[in-house]
């Protein structure tokens, strides 16, 4: 593929979603940290629901800290691997809370030093919550990246450098939305929607189903 193609690809996504988010909720850097952390091999639907109450109940790492992990295990056990995501997000708070001033910080290797935050979700952190131009590749934007041929590569590390590479500077802060958007509603992992895409005639993938 090349870079003008990957441009126009930018600019369809951009024209239809001109200001992307992340669906998870979150009203501040904590938040979204702590949200973040929830959501591996969760939906954002059901991380949003059961933060609802742990929000509420602990809106800071203080407040997250006098919890404690039975408190915090309590909020979240609708979601995949609750244990451990609990007794991370008390590990989480308390350097936080000890090394941070309840703060979350700025910084990739702060935050990818967080028990249960690698680079992926320090990523997240730094494009959403701090408006950094990172590029945080999850499973959407891998499939994606791969099958359309804007970014291929063998691992996440991989499309990640290529983005990051090909990505012209205006989109680079949108770009980790647009794509798990696309990824998720209309380049799905099972089948997908190309008869309803924007892309589909700047995409490279070779097995379009028919319908
Ligand atoms: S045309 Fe199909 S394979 Fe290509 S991006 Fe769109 S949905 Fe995905």
């Amino acid at each position: 593929m090349n870079m003008e193609k990957r441009r126009q690809i930018l600019e369809r996504l951009r024209a239809e979603n001109p200001h992307p988010t992340t669906e998870l909720d979150f009203r501040n850097p904590f938040e979204l940290l702590i949200a973040v952390l929830l959501s591996a091999q969760a939906t954002d639907v059901s991380v949003n629901k059961a933060t609802i109450g742990l929000f509420a109940a602990g809106p800071t790492p203080a407040a997250m800290l006098a919890l404690g992990v039975e408190g915090v295990r309590e909020h979240i056990k609708t979601i995949g691997l609750f244990n451990t995501k609990a007794v991370n997000v008390i590990k989480t708070c308390t350097i936080l809370q000890e090394q941070h001033g309840g703060e979350v910080p700025e910084n990739r290797e702060a935050l990818e030093a967080l028990p249960g935050v690698g680079r992926k979700t320090a990523n997240v952190v730094l494009n959403t919550a701090f408006g950094w131009p990172t590029i945080a590749v999850d499973t959407h934007i891998f499939r994606l990246s791969n099958r359309t041929g804007f970014a291929p590569g063998k691992n996440v590390d991989e499309v990640e450098q290529k983005l990051l590479k090909w990505v012209p500077a205006e989109f680079k802060q949108d770009v980790h939305h647009w794509f798990i958007l696309h990824g998720r509603y209309t380049c799905i992992a099972r089948k997908p929607r190309c008869g309803s895409c924007v892309i589909e005639d700047l995409c490279d993938y070779k097995d379009k189903p028919d319908d």
